[in-house]
This record gives structure tokens, C-alpha cells and sequence, in this order.
């Protein structure tokens, strides 16, 4: 049971002018793609073969460990995009009300910690033991192996903006964070996160 890259719930277009669609066409149909064919090179005849993505970013370290959680955190990212206005759900809303104070407390602690990040990695917006708290991770590192539930992510490597923002970080988180958060997705994984 090999690996599969899934598809965009989107069109290659649907962010401009935020992401363009050469950009979504490198990220998605190179970078994702590499690791999920270097991924399914590693595990082919191993015990990792028949297992689920996410019990194999949990149980790995090393090459595995690096392909297979970029495989699910590059999966994760582009659902938590959206062309779409979308709003925080009222559950989500006054929990980021709770533990932020307020929407726009939360957009900058996450857009400061996007652009902190040294070198690649991922911006994160976590419950952790039932606190909404914004974490950074590096290169392909994520929340589940720090016992935490993933909400929304932004990734930070030079490749998901550089042919759009160059090397301005920071516009680029300001646009995402600003045009696309799909918040729907977002609730959905509170609630979810919630009941488990
Ligand atoms: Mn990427």
C-alpha cells in the first residue's frame, strides 16, 4: 500500500494572488511529491509498507521520520488554505478569545513566529493539554511528536515563497494569514480535537 500524493482541494490558481500557480505547482507537484515517492522508496519491503502515514510519523526517526511527516504536513498545509472568507466557529472563537484574548492577538503571535523561525520549518497554531498555544517547528518536526494536536500551519521553507515574495518572509505570512486561512478546517480540527 504505497503512499499517495493527494490532490489540491483547490485549483492550481485559487490563491493568487497570494500563492501563485507556478508556486503551487512546484510545492505541490515537486516538493511534495519528492517526498512522497522518497517515502515510499524507504518503507518498500519494510514493516512501514502497510502502515498508515501517521503511525509511521509517529514510530520513525531519521529519512523516514523527515519524508513521511513532510508528506502529512505538506497534506495539512494546503487544507488549511482557502480561497473562501471563512470565520472561527463559536467553540474555536472563544477558546482564541480565552488563550489570546482576541483573533488579531492570535494572527500576530503566529505571524511573529512564522517569521522567527530560523531556517525551514513550520508555524503552528496547537491545543495542547486543552490551551490553544502557537508553536514553531524545524524542517519537517510537527506537534504530534511533541504530544500536542495540529489546528492550522504555515510553512516557513524558502520553496513555499520565494518565487513570490523572494526572501520576504514576512509579506508572505502577512498575505496567508490575512486572505487564506481556511477557519472551517480549523474548527473542524478543534472540535475534533476536543472529543479525543
Ligand atoms: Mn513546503
Amino acid at each position: 500500500m504505497a503512499i499517495v500524493l493527494p490532490s489540491l482541494p483547490y485549483a492550481m490558481n485559487a490563491l493568487e494572488p497570494v500563492i501563485s500557480a507556478e508556486t503551487i505547482e512546484f510545492h505541490h507537484g515537486k516538493h511534495h511529491q519528492a517526498y512522497v515517492t522518497n517515502l515510499n522508496k524507504l518503507i518498500d519491503g519494510t514493516s512501514d509498507a502497510d502502515k498508515p502515514l501517521e503511525a509511521i510519523v509517529l514510530a520513525s526517526e531519521g529519512a523516514v521520520f523527515n519524508n513521511a511527516a513532510q508528506v502529512w504536513n505538506h497534506t495539512f498545509y494546503w487544507d488549511g488554505l482557502s480561497p473562501e472568507v471563512t470565520a472561527p466557529e463559536s467553540a474555536l472563537a472563544e477558546a482564541i478569545a480565552r488563550d489570546f484574548g482576541s483573533l488579531a492577538a492570535l494572527q500576530d503571535q503566529l505571524a511573529n513566529t512564522a517569521t522567527t523561525q530560523f531556517g525551514s520549518g513550520w508555524a503552528w497554531l496547537v491545543l495542547d493539554a486543552g490551551t490553544l498555544k502557537v508553536t514553531k517547528t524545524s524542517n519537517a518536526d510537527l506537534p504530534t511528536k511533541h504530544g500536542q494536536t495540529a489546528l492550522w500551519t504555515i510553512d516557513v521553507w524558502e520553496h513555499a515563497y520565494y518565487i513570490d515574495y523572494r526572501n520576504a518572509r514576512p509579506k508572505y505570512v502577512e498575505a496567508v494569514l490575512a486572505n487564506l486561512v481556511n477557519w472551517r478546517f480549523v474548527s473542524e480540527n478543534y472540535a475534533r480535537a476536543l472529543t479525543t
